[in-house]
């Protein structure tokens, strides 16, 4: 999917908070975001997926060459926008099946009961099946899936999860906002692994990655990397520039601002 962003401004209650973002994201590219705490990146994930607290004050958001600003969050899913969460939330007493059942569903994906002659492979026991092997891969266990969605997760838990919602559903834009963070080796190893999956599976699926860290970049090679300083992307640049970050910082583009 191609995602294009020009001179977004975005405000919170009465604070600006991105103040003029362009981004323009081919089908199939891997784009990272890096940027000092507080600088906007969830804010320009939330605002892409659509989250109704934001406020667009200029500029505008499109995919594949239609203007977004105004669809609901929903619509935006459907169209295959997928935001992974820094924070997910916590849903008591519903199954992480039956959250990825719903989306599925409201996604179009249509299920029957029994085994389908017409439709092999989207009845409810081939789609449980294939959680379950979603859910292997990301070294979940088995039972999973039966339980209430984040509830009692651990941060890493909580982080897999996401990218098995992202496996469940086969966005055409995939946004992760920090799920490298609070990953220890091992798990940053098999989410980065099946994101690259993914990505092969789905060629034409772009991929944004908000991150602290060059090291998720040891799995995935990444198109081009942005750095946002205050609710501006200041520079933009290869692969390489990740790895200056993590060693020198933003020191140099933060003075710039001032
Ligand atoms: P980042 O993800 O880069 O750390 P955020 O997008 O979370 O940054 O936040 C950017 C700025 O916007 C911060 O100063 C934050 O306090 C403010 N902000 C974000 N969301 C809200 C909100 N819901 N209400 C008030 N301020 C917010
Ligand atoms: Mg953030």
């Amino acid at each position: 999917m191609n995602l294009q962003i020009k001179g977004l401004k975005v405000k919170a209650g009465d604070s600006q908070i991105l103040k003029g973002v362009d981004l323009k994201i081919g089908a199939g590219e891997v784009h990272v975001v890096m940027g000092p705490n507080g600088s906007g990146k969830s804010t320009l994930a939330q605002v892409i997926a659509g989250h109704p607290f934001y406020k667009i004050s200029g500029g505008t958001i499109s995919v594949d060459r239609k203007t977004i600003n105004k669809l609901s969050a929903d619509k935006r899913a459907k169209l295959g926008i997928f935001l992974g969460f820094q924070n997910p939330v916590e849903i008591p007493g519903v199954s992480v099946f039956n959250v990825l059942r719903k989306a599925g569903q409201a996604k179009g994906q249509a299920f029957s009961k029994g085994d389908s002659k017409l439709r092999p492979g989207l009845n409810l026991g081939n789609f449980r099946n294939q959680l379950l092997e979603y859910a292997s891969s990301l070294k979940l266990s088995p039972d999973h899936i039966s339980r209430s969605f984040n509830e009692g997760f651990s941060g890493g838990e909580k982080k897999r999860n996401e990218i098995l919602q992202m496996l469940a559903l086969s966005p055409k834009l995939v946004i992760l906002d920090e799920i490298d963070s609070g990953l220890d080796v091992d798990g940053l190893k098999v989410v980065a692994q099946a994101i690259a999956k993914f990505h092969k599976k789905n060629p034409k699926s772009s991929i944004v990655l908000i991150t602290h860290y060059a090291r998720i970049l040891k799995y995935l090679r990444a198109d081009y990397v942005h750095v946002m300083i205050d609710g501006k992307i200041v520079k933009s640049g290869k692969q390489k520039l990740a790895s200056d970050i993590e060693d020198k910082g933003y020191e140099k583009w933060q003075t710039q601002s001032l």
